[in-house]
């Protein structure tokens, strides 16, 4: 390995936005054609968008769900642009006192949008005051305290909420209720984060081909925030080792120095699914202790590496705890166990 480079290969393939994703807003895509995949969310808000203008309205309230880093808020930033409006972007754990929303909601102007993310993580009071905003336009606030209080209501603006969320369950039904519009967006396929790193590669200027694409999209996790993230790593790797062209001997050779194998995994993904093997013979072994053997926080193994290897089939969750698939053995080149050969004996014996 070339000593030049040292990486913390467990952040590189982190789904979640990082310091060193500061380049982000340049590579955001500004209309609904840039936007890359994502064929029914987009093809249901560009009829939304289109009713909307046509009665001169705001659009209604939507609701954006997925894992982090699949375009939530660039989508959102979209809605504006299309809408001709500001966008005003806060988060659920931003808004703290129901007066901070009251600040928020009070200085948009009609048609604007507001951008909650992680919008699941309002607290009840907050929400409380969320609820006759989106039906009536309304803000309700209490002046004085005991007998004497009196409640007053405030008109605002009519403007668009865009909540999102990664955790769709966790919305109280109350909320849920309240948006007229539910998107959930997908994971990407290689082809369209292939098409999605050609973009970037095009605005940062760095010299790519094809094939170069399409390996690093292979390893990206379905996430555009991490193909991204990929291509800027490979990009010091090309300038460094070669002529600064990523083709896929390049993309390649930066995938095995950064410790990613061709399917996106990395140490840690490997290492959790080794311990289940080594450890507790494949499982079911629970999630803190798990974390424990590993020496890393559950919550990084519940929200980077989980979610992944079960959208791979090598991972599965159980009442009991977590068991690796028959892929993962073979994933990992490790002796397949018997009892995996039991049930494809059975499903092939006539
Ligand atoms: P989220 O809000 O879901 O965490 P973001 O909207 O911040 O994700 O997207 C992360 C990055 O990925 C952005 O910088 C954007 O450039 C890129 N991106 C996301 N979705 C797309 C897409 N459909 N087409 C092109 N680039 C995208």
């Amino acid at each position: 390995m070339n000593q030049e480079f040292t990486v913390d290969p467990s952040r590189l393939v982190s789904p979640d936005a990082s310091p060193a994703d500061a380049e982000e807003n340049s590579l955001r895509p500004k209309t609904l054609e840039e936007y890359v995949g994502q064929t029914k969310a987009k093809g249901n808000l560009r009829v939304y968008l289109r009713a909307a203008q046509q009665r001169g309205e705001p659009m209604d309230h939507v609701l954006l769900y997925g894992p982090p880093g699949l375009g939530k808020t660039t989508l959102a930033g979209i809605v504006a642009q299309e809408m001709g409006v500001q966008i005003r972007i806060t988060s659920g754990p931003a808004i703290e006192k129901p007066g901070d929303l009251a600040a928020l909601l009070t200085n948009l102007q009609e048609g604007d949008v507001l951008f909650i993310d992680e919008i699941h993580r309002l607290s009840r009071q907050v929400e409380e005051v969320l609820y006759p905003a989106l039906e009536d336009y309304a803000l309700d606030i209490m002046i004085g305290k005991g007998p004497s209080a009196q409640s007053i209501r405030i008109n605002l603006p009519r403007f668009t909420l865009i909540g999102a969320t990664t955790r769709a369950g966790q919305l109280t039904g109350p909320l849920r209720d309240r948006f007229g519009i539910l998107l959930k967006l997908e994971p990407y396929s290689p082809q369209e984060l292939g098409q999605i790193i050609t973009r970037s590669a095009g605005i940062l200027g760095i010299p790519i081909t094809e094939d170069g694409a399409l390996e690093l999209a292979r390893c990206a996790r379905g996430t555009p925030r991490i193909a991204n993230r990929l291509l800027k790593r490979v990009r010091d790797f090309a300038t460094v080792q070669g002529d600064g062209t990523i083709d896929k001997e390049t993309a390649v050779e930066a995938r095995r120095w950064m410790d990613i194998d061709e399917l996106g995994l990395d140490e840690l993904d490997r290492s959790l699914m080794r311990a289940i093997i080594e450890m507790y013979n494949g499982g079911p072994v629970g999630l803190e202790t798990l974390a424990a053997a590993l020496g890393e926080e559950s919550v990084t193994l519940e929200d980077i590496c989980e979610p992944y290897l079960m959208q791979m089939g090598m991972l599965t969750r159980t009442p009991r705890g977590r068991c690796v698939t028959r892929l993962a053995y073979e994933h990992l080149h490790m002796a397949v166990p018997r009892r995996f050969d039991d049930i494809d004996g059975q499903q092939t014996m006539f």
